[in-house]
Parts: structure tokens; sequence; C-alpha cells
């Protein structure tokens, strides 16, 4: 019981003070958190050892009763419509920039708010996954060594749902919203995953064939990585897509359902 009391009085103040930054930075968002168990028994292998690596001689004691918190910030209307915008014929790559810098954006407010979070909590921050190392892989393996899955985080943090576009869906922010997660050793409140809701959707499969055909494909995110490079050949700046968030935000069966906070241009 008191183990209990002292993690709900740990994640109250997780709440409390997710809430304080995003106000400061003038973000929207969701935070949860998840068991360092559940995480680490769904990671890949070469992931798992990059977990245990960051943890070093604490490792057993992290998975022993460790947990992360998954914090998620949104981007703002009409940024996501700005993905592969067709109004004039063909993609506007000046407007699907500006999408690509509110991506970048986003992970440096995620960066400081893991950073000022670990601070509080006595943990270790995991920061937004950034862009930038597409041309430098020859395959989407040899990414994977490098990150921890924040959307595993997330997932079983109880954020949201693993959609068919294999992205977190919040139910009110869709996939729209970008993530980073903070190892604590503090005993805190986990969450359980949610169960998919995409139900007959397929939205995103209609946008992008790479995730209509990932079952018969060798892996999927080669293919994505790939199309990638094509959008940067045609004119795309940095290392996004974005056309299987703009399918969920926009066309799923939860559009009306799905909102951001508007953007104010100053
Ligand atoms: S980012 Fe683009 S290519 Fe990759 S899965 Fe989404 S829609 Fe398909
Ligand atoms: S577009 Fe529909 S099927 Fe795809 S992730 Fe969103 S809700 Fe699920």
């Amino acid at each position: 019981m008191k183990l209990y009391n002292e993690a709900a009085v740990n994640t109250q103040a997780l709440y409390k003070y997710f809430l304080k930054l995003l106000e400061e930075e003038n973000e929207q968002g969701a935070t949860g958190v998840a068991s360092f168990a559940a995480v680490y028994d769904e990671l890949m292998d070469v992931q798992k050892e990059k977990l245990r690596r960051i943890t070093k001689d604490h490792f057993s004691s992290f998975y022993e009763s460790g947990s992360i918190i998954s914090i998620g910030v949104t981007y703002k209307d009409p940024i996501i419509d700005y993905i592969d915008d067709r109004q004039s014929g063909s993609p506007d790559y000046k407007l699907w920039n500006e999408y690509a810098k509110e991506y970048d954006r986003i992970n440096q407010v995620l960066n400081r708010m893991s950073v000022s979070i670990a601070q509080r909590f006595e943990g270790i921050p995991l920061k937004a996954t950034i862009g930038g190392m597409i041309e430098d892989v020859n395959h989407v393996h040899d990414y994977f060594p490098m990150v921890i899955s924040h959307r595993v985080v997330a997932e079983n943090a109880g954020i949201g749902w693993l959609g068919k576009n294999q992205l977190l869906i919040h139910k009110k922010f869709s996939c729209a919203l970008r993530l980073a997660s903070i190892i604590v050793p503090i005993p805190m409140l986990q969450r359980k995953k949610i169960e998919s809701q995409c139900g007959d959707c397929r939205a995103c499969e209609d946008a992008c064939s790479y995730i209509r055909h990932r079952e018969q494909l060798q892996d999927y995110r080669e293919n994505c990585r790939r199309y990638i490079l094509y959008l940067k050949s045609r004119g795309l700046e940095k290392d996004v897509c974005g056309k299987c968030i703009k399918a969920c935000y926009r066309s799923s069966v939860f559009e009306k359902q799905f909102t951001l906070q508007p953007q104010i241009k100053s």
C-alpha cells in the first residue's frame, strides 16, 4: 500500500509537471507511464542492447521495478494539411517543407521537455528520434540500433493504440504527435496497452501501398525509406513523408473526432 501511494503521488506530480511544461511551451500533448520490463521485452534485440547500455549497472533494478514515461507533443492545424498538398495539380514541396520544419521544431520541444522531466524525476531522457540519417544508412535495418522505439513506449504507456499504419494513434490527436521518453527509477502508476480501435478503417492503407502490402513485403519500412529518398530528390528537405499521418487525421473513420489546436501565426 505504501508503495502504491508513493507511486500515485509521483504520477500525479508527473502529470502536473508535464502540463506546466506544455503551457510554458504553448503546446498540446499527452503523457503516460509504461513498465520498463514490458517495453524492454517488446523491443528488437539491437534496441534491447541499447537500453542495457544506457542503463548500465542499473539495468536489473530498472527491469525489476522501473518505469518509462512517454511524452507526446502534437502538430498544430493546418500543418498536417501541408503534407502532399496537390491543389496545384502536383505535390507542393514548399508547403510539405513547412511540415518538415515543424517535425524538427517539435523534436526540439520534446528534447527540452524530456531533459526537464528527467531532472525533476531522477531519470534518463531518451530524446526524440531525429531525422537526417536516411542517406547515411544502406538499409533501414542499419538504423534500428541507433534508436529506442518511442512508439513501443507510448503504446505500453496507454497513450494510444497501434494503428494499421504502425504509428501510435491517440483518441483525440490521431497520429499527429511526436514522441520522446524518460526512464525513471522511482515508483509510478504504470498503464496498460489500449486495444486497436482501427476496426474496418483502411484510410492509411489506401494512402500508402507499402502499408497496404506490408505483409507481402520483406520489410515495408525499407520501401518507406526509399520513397522518402525519392521525395528528397524531388524537393523535400527532411527525412519525412507523413502521408499515412494525414490519411489518418483527415480521412479515417475518426476524422470528426480528431482535432488539433490551431497554429497562431506571429
Ligand atoms: S511515411 Fe509515407 S511511405 Fe512511409 S509508410 Fe507512411 S505514407 Fe507510406
Ligand atoms: S487511418 Fe484508420 S486504419 Fe489507419 S491507423 Fe488511422 S484509424 Fe487506423
